[in-house]
């Protein structure tokens, strides 16, 4: 994998959405089609032999390369959203933010205990709701979960809500 030009073709916005903040848009990255299939490749390497059944992505930019690289693993695809989002019955989590709380919803039927889970978002800053979905996934009672990233925000110092049994690992560091 060439870190370096995948590492280049995020664009970082400024001031965005509030002023202060640094945000990485992976749609410059997502949009170049070498990028696009560099990631999905190395994503595909990373979990080949995992023996993943489904891949379960975070609303909303965990929609993208999570049914391409479930796709790809020959897994199934589970949507988690924000709450109201999903039609049937769903199971949830609420988890502090910054300011006020947040909750995220998966269906009841959307994981067994036969299955090996692959929870995935596009970054990772506080963890705090990745944190969540592991929770979440762990009520369903999984043989195993493992935990993906494209983006790690080293400064933000994410990675010590994980503990080493959550398996988590990212593409790129920045
Ligand atoms: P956390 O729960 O780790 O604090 O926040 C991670 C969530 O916020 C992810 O779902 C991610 O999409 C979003 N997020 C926070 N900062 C950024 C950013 O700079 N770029 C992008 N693409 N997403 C961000």
């Amino acid at each position: 994998m060439n870190k370096e030009k995948l590492i280049k073709s995020i664009r970082n916005v400024p001031d965005f959405p509030i002023p202060g903040i640094q945000f990485k848009d992976e749609t410059t990255l997502f949009k170049d089609a070498d990028c696009l299939k560099e990631l999905s490749d190395e994503l595909y390497e990373m979990y080949k032999d995992k023996g993943i059944t489904k891949v379960a992505g975070i609303e909303s930019r965990g929609f993208i390369m999570g049914p391409i690289l479930a796709a790809r693993l020959g897994a199934g695809f589970i949507p988690i959203r924000k709450p109201g989002k999903l039609p049937a019955a769903t199971l949830e989590e609420s988890y502090n933010k910054e300011y006020g709380t947040d909750t995220i919803q998966m269906h009841k039927d959307a994981i067994t205990e036969d299955d090996v889970v692959l929870l995935h978002d596009d970054l990772l800053a506080t963890g705090g709701t990745m944190k969540a979905a592991i929770k979440l996934t762990k009520r369903f009672n999984p043989k195993e979960i493992y935990v993906n990233f494209i983006i790690e925000l080293l400064d933000l110092k994410g990675r010590a809500i994980f503990d080493e049994e959550d398996n988590v690992e990212v593409v790129l560091a920045l």
